[in-house]
Order: structure tokens, then sequence, then C-alpha cells
């Protein structure tokens, strides 16, 4: 094994120790959480690395590189997820690549989505991403939005929405990040109540490299994780 493949090994575990200790911590099982490794920063040898230290859920945040990873890697047994932001000429190339779509930020999009999906047969699990803490630099639905989208999600049969995703507002402060995730969890349980039985809303995708554990402890299903997976690299 390559330095490298040992470095990414070794905090994989690390990383998935923290998570198992946050679950522990609240209650939780570490098997509800679904680790997923973000690869922006990262090249194809350092995605194999995680693969091979069996991390299969990959994400990247801009549809032309997810592209060009799942090309370089069609070898490999991945499960892949675009958690950026989604532009409507790209649709029809990313939906058959993808396994989720963790930023469905309006109807247009959702309209979008659901018409490329319907033509070629294929359902889209997708997650709605909510700006929770409403700062302007992120993307998103406004929280007051998110309900009247729900709404109208038995109209577009060809998208599974599967849950909530959102990034705390203000990087390395975990208080806030708490508020935020907890805003997004009690988000979550209100459209529960009043949402078609179809709509399941099961998963919340919120934490990343600075925050996971919090986001673990205030309900995370999945977590976004880049830069710690590759610290100590050269
Ligand atoms: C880059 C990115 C992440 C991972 O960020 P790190 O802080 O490096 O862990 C998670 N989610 C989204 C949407 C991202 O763009």
């Amino acid at each position: 094994m390559s330095d490298t493949s040992v470095r990414i090994a070794e905090n994989l575990a690390a990383i998935r120790g923290s998570i198992a200790e946050a679950a522990r911590r609240v209650g939780r099982s570490a098997d509800e959480i679904t680790l997923v490794a973000v690869t922006k920063y990262v090249g194809e040898a350092e995605v194999r690395a995680l693969a091979a230290a069996g991390c299969l859920d990959i994400g990247e945040s801009r549809p032309q590189e997810l592209w060009a990873k799942v090309a370089a890697l069609a070898d490999l047994p991945i499960r892949w997820h675009l958690v950026g932001h989604l532009q409507r000429n790209k649709i029809r190339r990313t939906l058959p690549l993808v396994s989720m779509i963790h930023s469905l930020d309006s109807v247009r999009l959702l309209e979008a989505i659901d018409h490329a999906a319907a033509e070629s047969g294929k359902m889209t699990p997708a997650l709605l991403e909510v700006n929770i803490s409403a700062n302007r630099a992120k993307h998103g639905l406004a929280p007051a939005e998110v309900a009247p989208l729900v709404e109208q999600l038995p109209a577009f049969p060809h998208v599974a929405v599967r849950g909530l995703m959102a990034m705390a507002g203000h990087e390395g402060d975990a208080h806030a990040a708490r508020r935020d995730f907890a805003a997004l969890r009690e988000l979550r349980e209100q459209l529960r109540g009043q949402c078609a039985p179809q709509v399941t809303l099961d998963h919340l995708s919120m934490g990343m490299s600075g925050d996971y554990e919090v986001a673990v402890e205030e309900g995370a299903t999945i977590v976004r994780i880049g830069s710690a997976l590759f610290a100590g690299l050269s």
C-alpha cells in the first residue's frame, strides 16, 4: 500500500470511530449513519484508496468533476452522490450516474429532474437542500419554502424525495452548528406530519469535517466529509 492509501485508511477509521462515539452518546447506532466521502479536493488515486478501505459512497460538488471521476472509476462499485448545485443543463448527463442528489433547491429544478427521469424511466432519489441558517452565501430553499414544495411532490412521481440536506451557517462555531442542525431536524418532524404518505423524509444529510460529530448527535443519517479524510497527505 502507498503512504497515501495508508493515511486515508487511517483517517477513515478514525472518523468512523468518532461517528460511532457521537452516535453512542445520544443512544443511536452507527449503522444508521452513512459516511459520504466528498472528493472534490482529490483525484482518482485517493478515491481508489477510499474504496479499498471500504468507503463506497462518494460525493462530488460539481457535475463535470463527477462525470470525469465516474468515467475514470467505472470499474468500482461506487454509489455517487451529487452534493453541490445542479444546473438544469447538466441534469440529463448526471441523473444516470448518481444514487442521490443532495441539492434539490427549487421547484424549477424539481420539474426538470422529474421530466428527465420520466424519459429515462428511472426514479431519482433526492434531498431538499435547505438554507437553514438563512445565510445569504448558501444555496438552498428558505425554510418557509420547504412545506409548499413538499406539498407539490406527488405531482413529480419520478423524484423520490428522501429527506433534507443543509450546511451549518458559520464554519467553526459548534454552538451555531448545533442550532442549525436541530432546526433542520425539527423542520423534518414538522413536514412529516403534513406530507403525503409516499414521501418518507428519512434522511438528514448534515455535518462536514468540522461539525459531523455535532450533526450525528442532532440526528444526521448522512454526513458529508471531505478535508478530514485527506488530512496529512502531502
Ligand atoms: C466540500 C463539501 C463538503 C465537505 O466539506 P469538508 O469541510 O471538506 O468536509 C460537504 N458538503 C458539501 C456540499 C461540500 O461542497
